[in-house]
């Protein structure tokens, strides 16, 4: 049997980079997965148009995870859709870098608002449905610069740090009832977010790293499978890195 066989999993951001990658694992390895998306219908229906088979099932909706109302209603339907949800991955993000003094306020609280207000609006909402199941995984996407912190990037990483401060929290509140909540830390991971950065500070952090090159998305979403699955039934409140060694 597959591994996700009857699981139903709910993600945020999912029609590209590591969310994308994420979507994939998780469907080929028989979970139903409802993602969300905030831009390109085309692209995000051309996924499900590839994943869904008779043995898994993948509905895109349109839903923007920093919006609390939002979140509420894109449980809801997914509920109609799926009956149930196992497991959360709260993988949407954005960045928008700039040192201190060039950083406006709109920019500190959008990114705030998207990356870490998104992970309590959807954590809330799915919160009722976990307990009354008993179960439930959620799944929360920091980052290594959310652990160590990154010039040009005190917005990003606050709400990065502020994940990581949440989800154990949370790990402590809802454990006693079979709940899990665990954070992926990716290091630097190739995607449409790290493509724009220049040829110098890619350099940069590819040296630092041990094992000398940046990561895949399939690298992040092979954690996540892990952590969706039973087989991490005894892992909660954890920090996982997934940086090629970047943070030892
Ligand atoms: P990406 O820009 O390719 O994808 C981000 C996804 O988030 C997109 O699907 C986008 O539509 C979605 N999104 C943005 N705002 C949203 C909103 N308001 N509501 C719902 N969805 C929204 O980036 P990525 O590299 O795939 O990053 C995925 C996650 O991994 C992010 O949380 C990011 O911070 C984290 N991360 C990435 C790296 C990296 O090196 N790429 C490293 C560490 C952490």
């Amino acid at each position: 049997m597959s591994l996700l066989a009857n699981k139903n999993i709910l993600i945020t951001g999912g029609s590209r980079g590591i969310g994308k990658s994420i979507v994939e694992v998780l469907v080929k390895n028989g979970a139903n997965v409802g993602f969300t998306f905030t831009s390109s219908d085309l692209a995000a229906n051309n996924i499900c148009k590839e994943l869904n088979s008779k043995d898994a099932k993948c509905i895109a909706y349109k839903s923007d995870a920093s919006k609390f109302d939002q979140c509420e209603k894109l449980v809801n339907r997914f509920l109609d859709d799926f009956e149930t949800i196992d497991v959360l991955i709260n993988n949407a993000g954005i960045t928008k870098d700039n040192l201190l003094m060039r950083m406006s306020e709109e920019d500190f609280d959008k990114v705030i608002e998207v990356n870490l207000k998104s992970v309590f609006n959807m954590t809330k909402a799915c919160q009722r449905i976990f307990l009354k199941n008993r179960r439930g995984s959620i799944i929360n996407m920091s980052s290594v610069v959310g652990v160590k912190g990154n010039a040009g990037q005190s917005n990003y990483a606050a709400s990065k740090s502020g994940i990581i401060g949440f989800s154990k929290s949370i790990a402590q509140e809802l454990g006693s009832r079979n709940i899990r909540c665990n954070v992926i830390a990716p290091g630097f991971i190739k995607t449409e977010m790290t493509d724009n950065l220049s040829e110098s500070i890619i350099e940069g952090w590819t040296e630092n790293i041990p094992l000398k090159r940046p990561g895949e998305s399939s690298d992040v979403a092979n954690l996540c499978l892990f952590l969706a699955s039973d087989l991490s039934s005894y892992i909660t409140g954890q920090v996982i890195n997934v940086d090629g060694g970047l943070l030892t």
